[in-house]
């Protein structure tokens, strides 16, 4: 059967980014936050504009105060004041000085500022009482960035360093990715939506409402198509309606071989192509990953379609896993889309049947500075959904691995960080 690094690597390789002409929107900065930049950045502005100071001090030359002591200070007269935000006046001449405070422009003529700390004012003069060393606590124009260069490159989240570094250049609006597309619905006879009395047999379909909280969280649009029953006209009905509008498409339950799972064989009556249809992990190993023929050869790639297994840990577990990496690449992220994983020691014994790459979820708590991985309490069979709540963290024990005692090392795939 497929290993989890193989279906993610062909998951990827049929991901096609958002095109960065075509699928782009202008936002207003202040709400371009979490947003994906689409076209490089480059600045007509110098940083630092001018040369400025870094310190509250004295704007001198160099060569006055080269040889200043405490005991010999160079003696300096003050002939302007400079704020933050003023033009100097004067030309610094040898013997003067300008008193100057953090981020003003440096005169001309001065090269150096001394700190307010290494001197001592008397009236309109100045005692230098330690040599500087030349140019020091200048800060040169040009010195951080070059105008005309990139500032940021395409394909980057935008959070608030970023954001800052944006206001700071004037660009008050931005080219950003659109948000991807990702419609969703679920399958099941069983299944009843969150305001309906439920009859004997019925489940409520939660899995709908934790998918589109997983793919707005990743920054795309869901787009809720609601629960279809084991019925293949009507899933084929609705799936032809998804791949006409979204870019990704990702059904729940009906994959596994059950006489009532249909969502394969439609794909396949729908000429789509079936990448996947069964990975080595546990929860998740009935997942399907298909694509379609193009449905407009000009403007549109083919949809990614996920059909993932029902249980709503199967879900959580195969979103993270395959669907947000997808998600990530499609948005326009040019790296960084795979999961990154954390060393940490276990509180709990963990254990697997080897057989499959097992996913045990649980939280992580930092303990003197250390994450530790506690393991969820209760049953972590597939269909118990309640202790998934607070899950921050899943634990990995690979193909082969049995059994993790207290105070090991595992992997966890840490949730949430992005
Ligand atoms: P299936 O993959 O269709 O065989 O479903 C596997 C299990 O997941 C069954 O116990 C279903 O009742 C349950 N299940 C399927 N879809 C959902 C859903 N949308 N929400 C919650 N549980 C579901
Ligand atoms: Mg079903």
């Amino acid at each position: 059967m497929l290993s989890v690094s193989d279906a993610q690597a062909i998951i990827l390789n049929l991901v096609q980014p958002l095109d960065n002409q075509r699928d782009i929107e202008v936002v207003n900065l202040l709400t371009a936050d979490s947003r994906i930049l689409a076209t490089p950045v480059t600045s007509p502005l110098d940083f630092p504009h001018w040369d400025n100071s870094a310190m509250d001090g004295y704007a001198v030359r160099y060569e006055d105060v080269q040889h200043s002591s405490a005991e010999k200070p160079a003696v300096l007269e003050i002939v302007e004041e400079i704020p933050a935000g003023y033009q100097p006046q004067s030309t610094i001449q040898p013997g003067q000085t300008a008193r100057i405070f953090t981020g003003a422009l440096m005169p001309a003529g001065a090269d150096t500022v001394v700190m307010q700390e290494k001197a001592r004012r008397e009236e309109n003069r100045v005692f230098i009482l330690d040599a500087p060393k030349p140019q020091e606590f200048v800060r040169h124009k040009a010195c951080f960035y070059q105008a005309g260069t990139q500032l940021l490159p395409a394909g980057i989240k935008l959070n608030a360093p970023e954001i800052a570094v944006l206001a700071a250049a004037q660009c008050p609006q931005l080219a950003v990715y659109r948000r991807p597309r990702v419609a969703i619905f679920s399958t099941g006879d069983e299944l009843v939506s969150v305001d309906q009395p439920l009859q004997a047999g019925q489940i409520v379909d939660s899995n709908q409402y934790a998918i589109a909280a997983l793919v707005r969280q990743s920054g795309a649009e869901p787009v809720i198509l609601g629960i279809v029953k084991d019925d293949p006209v009507a899933l084929e009905k609705v799936i032809t309606h998804a791949i006409a509008i979204a870019d990704i498409v990702i059904s729940s339950g009906g994959v596994s071989v059950g006489d009532y799972d249909y969502v394969d064989k439609i794909l396949e009556s729908l000429k789509a192509k079936i990448h996947i249809r069964a990975v080595q992990i546990k929860p998740g190993k009935p997942l399907t990953v298909a694509t379609f023929p193009s449905t407009d050869a000009i403007n549109r790639v083919s949809p990614l379609y996920f059909g993932l297994p029902g249980n709503p840990a199967a879900v959580l577990v195969t979103f993270w896993r395959f669907v947000l990496p997808a998600i990530k690449k499609l948005s326009g992220i040019t790296e960084g889309w795979e999961p990154a994983f954390l060393k940490v020691r276990s509180h709990d014994e963990l254990r697997s049947d080897g057989k499959n790459e097992t996913y045990l979820w649980g939280k992580l708590h930092l303990i003197d500075g250390v994450y530790e991985f506690h393991k969820a309490g209760g049953s972590h069979s597939s269909g118990n959904l309640i202790n998934l709540a607070q899950t921050n963290a899943l634990a990995v024990l690979p193909v082969g691995k049995t059994l993790i005692y207290p105070q090991e090392e595992v992997q966890v795939l840490q949730l949430g960080k992005d």
